[in-house]
């Protein structure tokens, strides 16, 4: 076969994008402003289009493969799985899918000690959901407004920001402002202060709904997509208290800050607390193939020993998906992956973003840990009036014309590459967002 040329490549982009606009309904878009990016390959931090320009992936893919892209011992886990079985029904013991568990549940507190497996995280909180109100014969679901959970039926409703809508499936769901401190809607003005306004709002909202209809507070452990809002110290471990003060089963989210996203394997190690639920995605197996699941504490999972649990998935546990965990893990095991995001955020991303946070006057505030960072974009400093699209979409222009891929989010720019990110390739990540950042001010 001929060698491909580069004008070949753009013959491809071409018509990549032409197939795009010609057949594929996007998520979260009106169609006809649908500006596709090609993606054709990629490795590590790095993803490419077919004509060969590479660009630093500062998005994980929705803040997905902390793993990398094509790291090879996970596409060969997923060859070596789909040569030998391709599917199996969730109802057979397959010895797969039963390492996945074991090498899931070697990371999480001792109290969790089961996996219900889903196809993505919107289905595991659908089920976590479902698991909190059977085991507590409750109805009432309390979780932030500045949240995202999904967007299927009960996890989209369960969901704060925009995409909530009201359907058949918003019977008891609650919302609450949960704790960002540079834009509290109260009077707090310091974490502690917020902390304790978050938890005594949170109370008073149970207590409102009258506590023991309330079957489950869910919210993300670091809400993500709302804004990498790491929580103050005590807030997570207040909820705790909360909770187990009124019977209430605490889920926590973390489909995106879980498997090493936020420097530890689990957001909440970094805030003594336990909870009974847990529901994970994307990181688990980086997205090589679709897979999320719930974590179960042994008291809930009791529930069902007798009694059946009336929810299943043709493809949980799907032999790919849990081959491509079994890999995940193991590499991020021997690689030293969480650690390496850790190192990254401490040295790197943590020290970067706030010494240009400190020069340029677009940048309201940075916040997050590990390889999760948000930097929160404004047109004034004082008023902290938030940047318009305009502003945003520039700046995403101005990092793809640079090679680096972005995610940005309303008036933010999420800092999430990949979990194996390298620091030169972290630091070079942040020269061109400083310099897109300049150029951005220079042409208002
Ligand atoms: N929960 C959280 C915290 C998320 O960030 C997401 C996805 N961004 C979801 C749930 C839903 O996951 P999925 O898109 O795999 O259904």
């Amino acid at each position: 076969m001929a060698a491909r040329t580069a004008a070949d490549g753009l013959t491809l982009d071409a018509e990549a994008i032409a197939l795009d606009r010609a057949h594929v309904f996007h998520s979260w878009s009106a169609q006809a402003h649908v500006a596709p990016f090609v993606v054709a390959g990629g490795s590590g931090s790095t993803v490419w289009d077919h004509a060969g320009h590479r660009y630093l992936d500062f998005s994980s893919q929705l803040v997905n493969t902390n793993i990398g892209h094509q790291h090879p011992r996970v596409v060969d886990a997923i060859r070596e799985q789909a040569s030998v079985l391709a599917t199996v029904a969730p109802a057979t013991a397959n010895l797969t899918r039963g390492r996945a568990a074991e090498a899931i549940l070697a990371h999480v507190p001792d109290a969790l000690t089961k996996v219900f497996f889903t196809n993505a995280g919107a289905d595991a909180v659908e089920n976590a959901i479902r698991l909190a109100r059977l085991h507590t014969g409750r109805d009432k679901v309390v979780s932030h407004y500045r949240s995202y959970h999904g967007n299927t039926g009960a996890a989209v409703v369960a969901t704060g920001d925009w995409r909530r809508v009201p359907n058949e499936y918003a019977r008891g769901h609650v919302h609450a402002f949960g704790p960002y401190l540079y834009r509290t809607e109260f009077w707090a003005t310091t974490p502690q202060e917020e902390c304790a306004r978050a938890l005594h709002h949170l109370e008073r909202v149970v207590q409102s709904e009258g506590a023991d209809s309330v079957a489950a507070i869910l919210l993300e452990t670091v809400p993500g997509t709302a804004g990498v809002l790491v929580p103050p110290d005590g807030y997570l471990a207040g909820v705790r208290e909360i909770a187990d003060r009124y019977g209430i089963v605490l889920v926590l989210d973390e489909v995106m800050a879980g498997f090493g996203r936020t420097g530890s394997w689990f957001a909440f190690d970094q805030h003594d607390v336990v909870p009974d639920l847990v529901t994970f995605a994307k990181g688990v197996n980086s997205g090589y193939v679709p897979a999320g699941g719930v974590l179960i504490s042994s008291r809930i999972a009791a529930t069902f020993d007798e009694r059946v649990f009336p929810g299943g998935l043709t493809y949980s546990g799907h032999p790919l998906a849990m081959a491509a965990i079994v890999a995940t893990i193991g590499a991020m095991e021997d690689e030293g992956v969480v650690e390496n995001a850790a190192a990254i955020g401490r040295d790197v991303l943590g020290p970067g973003l706030a010494e240009l946070a400190s020069r340029q006057p677009l940048v309201g505030e940075v916040r997050g840990t590990g390889v999760f960072w948000a930097v929160e974009l404004v047109t004034d400093r004082d008023t902290r009036t938030p940047a318009p699209a305009s502003v945003v979409g520039a700046l995403k222009a101005a990092c793809l014309a640079r090679g680096l891929l972005p995610f940005v989010a309303e008036n933010r720019v999420h800092v999430v590459p990949p979990c194996v990110v390298t620091p030169d390739e972290a630091r070079r990540g942040l020269a061109v967002l400083d310099e897109a950042l300049t150029e951005v001010t220079a042409t208002r």
